[in-house]
């Protein structure tokens, strides 16, 4: 059975997607077949792995609504042993039908969906939206666990209380063994200060949760990296783009820790 873990925050630009594109990619490029399924509506994992509106005729959505299996839209990448189920600009049409009073277990149409595929992948990354709605809490109800990308800026812990409420809203009720995996700062600077008291608050606060390459090292942080930044553009994973980039090689080490826990 594969592994699901969602990445989440409702705030947005804190890089839930560069996180989801880099860590699916450096795991499959340490030999794990991994799924990677945009279900954000702005598709920016699709986009970020070259793929455009006409390389894919069907979607994630198309899945929600039931009237494609995951095994008739998921796409090979340039990767090997990396997969993507797409998104796009229509699976907004999905909070529609996920609020129909008459939808039966609504939070859960993912997670019976991904049961057709679970066995083929070792890992399953879900890139979600930036809202707690439904397309989150659906991506929420089937993972194993969450990885929380924070922002090392002004405001970086703002909301996250509500997140973390969601989480445990859900381990109580529909998911019981939804785990935080934990916190991922990025986009960190050590020439900025602002940088430094997020991750002390974080490190204060949550320093279990916190990914360790080895007890004795300092955890593992995203450096604000202008290479991260170009990547998507050129359609490649950082691995890709710039390999030796300190982006990269901090994505690869969090691909460590995924594997080893
Ligand atoms: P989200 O999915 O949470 O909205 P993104 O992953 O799309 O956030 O990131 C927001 C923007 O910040 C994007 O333009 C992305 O390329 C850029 N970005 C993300 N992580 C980094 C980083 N470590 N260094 C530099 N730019 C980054
Ligand atoms: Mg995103």
């Amino acid at each position: 059975m594969s592994e699901v873990i969602s990445i989440a925050n409702q705030k947005g630009g804190v890089g839930k997607t560069t996180t989801a594109v880099n860590l699916a990619a450096s795991l499959a490029q340490k030999d794990k077949k991994v799924l990677l399924i945009d279900i954000d509506p702005q598709s920016n994992a699709t986009t970020s792995l070259g793929f455009t509106r006409g390389d894919y005729e069907f979607n994630v959505y198309h899945v929600l609504i039931g009237s494609k299996k995951f095994s008739e839209v998921i796409l090979k990448t340039e990767i090997k042993k990396l997969h993507i189920v797409p998104s796009n600009i229509g699976l907004v049409g999905i909070e529609k039908e996920f609020y129909s009073p008459k939808k039966k277990n609504r939070e859960l149409i993912l997670k019976e969906k991904i049961k057709e595929i679970a066995d083929r992948y070792d890992y399953i990354i879900i890139d979600s939206p930036p809202a707690l709605g439904p397309i989150t809490i659906n991506a929420l109800s089937a993972s194993d666990s969450v990885i929380i990308p924070i922002q090392c800026e002004f405001f970086a812990l703002e909301g996250l209380a509500q997140l973390l409420n969601t989480v445990s809203l859900l381990k109580k009720t529909i998911n019981p063994k939804l785990k935080i995996k934990g916190f991922l700062p990025t986009m960190y600077s050590n020439q900025n200060n602002l940088s430094k008291q997020v991750l002390a608050d974080l490190t204060h606060h949550f320093k279990d949760k916190l990914f360790h390459i080895s007890k004795s090292k300092e955890c593992i942080v995203i450096p604000r990296n202008v290479k991260i930044a170009e990547s998507p553009s050129f359609g490649k994973p950082i691995s890709e783009y710039a390999a030796s980039s300190k982006g990269s090689v901090a994505y690869s080490e969090l691909a460590n820790v995924i594997i080893r826990n």
